[in-house]
């Protein structure tokens, strides 16, 4: 049985004749740049996170940069984020010349450790960056807390989690100043290229926002102050529109798919839900998010991604891979360890020696995303545990 880690055409086909409609209203209307399609979607996307501002921008790292530069990070600024993530989370800080300080993760969750946010902040620090990893949201109400009491920006980075919410059902991106959001297509929400979405409920920052988009020119030609080509395009956002309906459907079936993984790899006896970021039992499968409901924190996590921890973790792949089954690490390599932050982490100023970063350390070398989009069958997901479960078994 063939299980790929997304099917991307399983999607389309469903929904082929509404989308095909909407690539031919744009092609007709020769309107390819923000306009009419782009404004809809940001008002749809307005009312569905509950938000007052949506920006369209071109992709989930520009959203990243433009929130970064609409906060007004300058140069030897230092911004704190989570040390596992997607690269762009780190990488968008450097193009500012800003300085990116790195915290470990929580090893339930996978996203910023709380408790390792406060030791790391300066008189230079001036914003902090939660990742929503894998489509949960992070603890904000620690986050935020630290914020007000140092005076700090925080940037969610949604780029897994558009539309996931935190306890009390607050959506990702709107808990923050500012949220951000990619539609790459493999993201929950993904549109024919790239794209993405800046939101705010601060007036001044959203009026910014808006401005930096065009290369902060308002009114065109006149530059009080420097923004980029930050433009979403007419197509990306007359697809997200048709999908947008979708969204909690699709999220629902992501849902599914990761309670049946638990439940099956609980029955085969091979769950491990301490959460903890070691082995005490090198032949069971750890489960952080089982973990984490267990805990009973009420997020709703939409899973981007399902991710397990096992200790064989890249002999695993292989033989998932020999079984036509597709997976993948996210993230083998973490920030404190990219070889173009070796600078930062060998400057002990910054005081980020590789040695503080153990959990991450651990994520990094064991976990491994299984398939878990809406379309799976039960069948395929029972495939999947069954042959990991041989693999154990050895
Ligand atoms: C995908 C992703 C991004 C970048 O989004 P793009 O649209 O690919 O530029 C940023 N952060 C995280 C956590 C992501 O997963």
């Amino acid at each position: 049985m063939k299980v790929p880690l997304l099917d991307l055409k399983a999607q389309y086909k469903k929904h082929k004749q509404e989308l095909d409609q909407a690539l031919i209203e744009v092609a007709e209307s020769q309107y390819f740049i923000l306009g009419p399609k782009v404004k809809k979607l940001e008002e749809e996307i307005c009312e569905k996170l509950n938000v007052k501002h949506a920006i369209g921008v071109s992709s989930g790292t520009d959203a990243l940069l433009i929130a970064l530069m609409a906060a007004g990070i300058k140069p030897g600024d230092e911004v704190i984020v989570p040390t596992y993530s997607f690269f762009a989370t780190a990488g968008v800080v450097s193009r500012l010349a800003a300085v990116p300080i790195f915290t470990d993760v929580d090893p339930v969750t996978y996203n910023i450790d709380v408790n390792d946010i406060e030791k790391r902040i300066t008189p230079k620090t001036k914003a902090i960056i939660p990742v929503h990893l894998y489509g949960q949201t992070a603890d904000m109400d620690p986050i935020l807390e630290i914020a007000r009491k140092h005076n700090l920006c925080v940037i969610e980075d949604g780029a897994q989690a558009i539309t996931a919410q935190y306890k009390d059902g607050k959506c990702a991106g709107t808990i923050g100043h500012i949220g951000c959001f990619s539609f790459f297509p493999s993201k929950n929400l993904g549109c024919f290229g790239d794209g993405g979405m800046v939101v705010t409920n601060d007036d001044e920052l959203g009026e910014r926002l808006r401005i930096m988009r065009v290369h902060g020119g308002k009114p065109k030609y006149y530059h009080k102050t420097i923004g980029g080509n930050f433009r979403l395009d007419a197509i990306q956002a007359a697809v997200l529109s048709v999908k947008l309906p979708y969204i909690d459907s699709w999220s629902e079936g992501r849902r599914k798919n990761a309670a049946l993984y638990n439940k099956l790899f609980m029955e085969a006896g091979l769950a491990n839900i301490t959460g903890k970021a070691e082995f005490d039992d090198k032949n069971k499968v750890q489960l952080p998010m089982a973990m984490y409901e267990k805990l009973g924190i009420k997020n709703y996590h939409i899973y981007n991604q399902y991710v397990i921890r096992v200790e064989k973790r890249d002999e695993l792949m292989a033989h998932l891979k020999e079984n036509d089954i597709g997976c993948e690490i996210y993230y083998p390599v973490s920030f404190h360890k990219q070889e173009c932050f070796q600078e930062l982490i060998n400057d002990p100023a910054n005081d980020m020696a590789m040695d503080q970063y153990p959990v991450s350390d651990f994520c990094a070398d064991h976990s491994i995303a299984l398939p878990v989009y809406p379309e799976l069958s039960e069948e395929q997901i029972e495939f999947v545990v069954a042959t990991i479960k041989k693999f154990i078994a050895g």
